[in-house]
């Protein structure tokens, strides 16, 4: 990269050496992610001449003048330790070498737009060397990606009319309807926990919102000037309108109403802050979720999504906020200590796991996913039996309407992973391999071993002391 820009071979490499040596003194003094899914770690609440006070080198007040903020006076320094660390960079690094640290960063971070010498550069370090990723994905795509990425509820308004009728979001809104009274009728049931945390429990599932589909309002972008000849410039122009966005939310009232993800995204979220489940268009469509099939396998796959992502408010993670989305530990001691019994449980099976080679799951980061995958299926497998209660099921395509709902779970799984993948996410990634996503929930859940007439031995069946369950 540092080539690219004009540097000589030699001076390219001992540039490299200092970046190095820069990322890994900040890289050391980073919280690891399994210490930032705990919500203390990460809640430093200070004045200005506090943050000033842990980083003497850094003029925060011309930093905060330039982006708008020249009053600002109460911020969350997420990691203590790592501003200790810029400070000690700020010192004892020559200017020279903070520029090369800043200079390669910015390339770094803006290659994927430059000309085809940054982008194959960016590629062959990110995507083929990172990922195993054989050539990047055509143009068309990567372009749909950043228009989605920077314009997403512009793109999203066309998005919904073309693709998500109204009534796939009626049937979801009822779907998720019957998965949140599953979780209300598990919480009445749950044997181990008191009858003060479930009061607490159900009032957050009461509170809790469901945003489906697409914002009731979208994002206004005229504010971004979109230069058909400049595309560099637009992806710059649109950072600083998310950056504008952002702070300008300071000071004013929380908007309950916005999306974290743009209506073709497939995929979907919980956010603990908000209490709020948020699934895009783009995941309540074909393959995933077809109006047209059975309820089976739609609510083995969507119905588990949502499963899951309502499981997500009460993951080791979540159970930390209360309804209103504030960082409040509302459980009695001897619950507490149960609910975690019970997740030591799902760590202890998935932490058996192999990833790829040598590398087992790091079941302490994957955590809060695994028991929202094993909590939203069972969540699913209630609501649908619910949802079919009055109707006399039939097998169809030669499965049972049990094999069939266990069929569309794992097909919402479908996927493959390169080795080179597969190494990167078992540290970075909070989610399991796909194949434990799927695998990993099901010896948890007997009437999978029913459905497919599995005898107790078999590599798919826990014996019934074994089998793990939180909610
Ligand atoms: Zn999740």
């Amino acid at each position: 990269m540092l080539t690219l820009l004009g540097e000589t071979e030699a001076a390219a490499k001992a540039g490299a050496a200092v970046v190095m040596r820069i990322e890994t003194a900040l890289a050391k003094a980073s919280l690891t992610r399994v210490d930032k899914r705990d919500p203390y770690k990460i809640y430093h609440r200070m004045r200005r001449a506090e943050l000033q006070g842990l980083t003497p080198s850094f003029r925060w007040d011309d930093y905060l003048r330039a982006i708008g903020q020249p009053a600002l006076d109460d911020v969350n320094v997420t990691e203590p330790e790592f501003y200790k660390q810029v400070e000690a960079t700020l010192r004892g690094e020559s200017l020279d070498d903070l520029r090369t640290y800043l200079r390669w960063h910015l390339v770094d971070s803006r290659a994927a737009y430059l000309s085809s010498a940054f982008v194959d550069e960016d590629f062959a370090f990110h995507r083929a060397y990172l990922r195993g990723v054989k050539e990047p994905s055509p143009r068309w795509k990567r372009c749909v990606g950043w228009v989605d990425r920077d314009l997403g509820e512009a793109l999203g308004q066309v998005f919904v009319r073309k693709a998500f009728p109204p009534e796939v979001k009626a049937s979801t809104v009822q779907m998720v309807q019957l998965v949140e009274s599953a979780m209300g009728q598990r919480i009445r049931d749950l044997p181990w926990m008191g009858a003060a945390t479930k009061e607490q429990a159900l009032a957050k599932l009461q509170a809790m919102a469901n945003k489906i589909g697409y914002p009731e309002k979208w994002r206004d972008y005229s504010a971004v000037d979109v230069r058909r000849r400049d595309f560099l410039g637009d992806v710059l122009r649109s950072v600083q309108f998310e950056s504008r966005r952002q702070l300008g939310k300071i000071g004013k009232p929380v908007d309950r109403t916005e999306w974290g993800m743009t209506p073709p995204t497939v995929n979907a979220y919980y956010n603990p802050l908000m209490n709020d489940m948020n699934f895009p268009a783009g995941v309540l469509l074909p393959p995933l979720y077809d109006p047209r099939l059975d309820a089976a396998p739609s609510y083995g796959d969507t119905g588990s999504t949502i499963g899951h992502e309502l499981t997500h408010g009460f993951d080791d993670e979540g159970r930390q906020f209360d309804a209103k989305g504030n960082l409040r530990d509302w459980w009695t001691p001897q619950d507490a200590a149960e609910f975690e019994r019970r997740t030591a449980c799902v760590a202890d099976q998935y932490g058996r796991y192999t990833v790829v080679d040598d590398i087992k799951v790091n079941s302490k980061l994957t955590l809060g996913e695994d028991v929202a995958d094993l909590g939203g299926t069972l969540l699913a497998l209630q609501a649908w039996r619910a949802a079919t209660a009055a109707q006399r099921l039939a097998p169809r395509d030669g499965l049972t309407p049990d094999q069939r709902f266990f069929v569309g779970f794992a097909q919402w799984a479908c996927g493959d992973e390169r080795p080179e993948s597969k190494r990167l996410n078992a540290v970075t990634n909070p989610h399991s391999p796909l194949e434990y996503r799927v695998n990993g929930v099901v010896v948890n859940v007997p009437d999978f071993a029913a459905a497919f007439s599995c005898k107790q031995g078999q590599p798919m069946v826990k014996a019934p002391d074994e089998v793990c369950r939180v909610w």
